[in-house]
């Protein structure tokens, strides 16, 4: 199996700019130097409260937000440092989901514009073809082709959402990235869409980076989970090696949240002292010594480095190795 995507010592850092002459007065560290690969068809989760730079990671990796620092190669090719139009062309292979299928479908427009769009400016200039084509997807996402003529507001948040995959998956990306898709959707609706989107996985050879703030969600559907916290990744394995054998004292915490329907197998709940630091003022060394049960001295002045500490199992702490 080939990494479809290779991301190294990303950073995404804003500038805190203050007082009448906007003078840069400090910074937020977003995403600060995560790395991580992504193999060709597999679902990469991608968890932590809001916050995290989850989303930042996923929008820089499109370059919809331009990294600070970082390398990220797709299919083995060096995409940092694209111009505007040769990242366009790439748009075609690489795709997002949004999280807000409200704010995400332009109002004003026809779910036929809506999808036709990314068909057009990729190249589909026949009319004629392109409606085929905007039939065929909505009946690929489980709306009927008569629904075309039809605006954003006069379809159900579900629906909406499933709009914004046809929509996504038009020009048959090979990499897409699901930034919180069932977040704003009733919780009977999330497994619809979620299963719809395992099923087009396995249908058109897509890879996904799942992104969600929820361990619930990602459960089902990761091959394998990466655990953020204040703009850096904490853990990364296979998903039944975080779920067996946590080991971040972070992810500790989040997976003891986690209802488990077997007694046997639930976790004493084990609650975080303090709020999540601003990612303006990150703490020193580990950014979780504020919150960890297990901080010693070193962990205020040392970041602890992002490795691995078995196969395939990543973890950035100090009480490991
Ligand atoms: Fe806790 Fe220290 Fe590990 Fe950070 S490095 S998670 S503070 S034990
Ligand atoms: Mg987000």
């Amino acid at each position: 199996q080939n990494p479809i995507l290779k991301v190294e010592g990303l950073k995404k850092y804003y500038d805190i700019k203050g007082g009448p002459l906007g003078i840069k007065v400090g910074e937020v560290k977003a995403v600060d130097d995560v790395s991580f690969s992504v193999m060709e068809g597999e679902i990469l989760g991608i968890v932590g409260e809001s916050g995290c730079g989850k989303s930042t990671t996923g929008k820089s990796i499109l370059r919809l937000v331009e990294p600070t620092e970082g390398k990220v190669v797709f299919n083995d090719k060096d995409i940092t440092n694209l111009n505007n139009n040769e990242m366009r062309k790439l748009r075609r292979d690489m795709q997002i989901i949004f999280q807000d299928p409200y704010a995400s479908l332009n109002p004003r427009h026809t779910v036929e514009k809506i999808i036709g769009e990314p068909l057009l400016v990729h190249g589909m200039k026949s009319a004629k073809e392109r409606i085929e084509r905007i039939r065929e997807l909505l009946e690929v996402v489980g709306l009927s082709p008569y629904h075309a003529k039809r605006y954003p507001h006069q379809f159900s948040g579900g629906q909406r959402q499933r709009i914004g995959i046809a929509r996504a998956l038009a020009n048959n990306p090979k990499l897409v990235i699901c930034d919180e898709p069932v977040s704003a959707l009733d919780v009977s609706i999330q497994s619809q869409i979620l299963n719809l989107m395992e099923k087009l996985k396995d249908e058109f050879n897509l890879t996904y980076i799942f992104i969600a703030h929820d361990l619930s969600v990602v459960k089902h559907i990761s091959d394998r989970i990466g655990v953020m916290y204040l703009g850096r990744m904490v853990e990364l394995t296979n998903k039944d090696s975080l779920y067996d054998n946590p080991k971040h004292p972070y992810t500790q915490a989040l997976l003891s949240a986690v209802p488990l329907p077997d007694p046997d197998l639930r976790r004493d709940r084990i609650i975080l002292k303090g709020d999540v630091p601003s990612p303006a003022n990150p703490p020193s060394g580990c950014a979780f010594h504020t919150r960890c049960p297990y901080a010693s001295d070193i962990c205020k002045e040392v970041r602890p480095e992002f490795k691995s500490v078995e196969d395939n199992h990543f973890v950035a702490c100090h009480l490991y190795g």
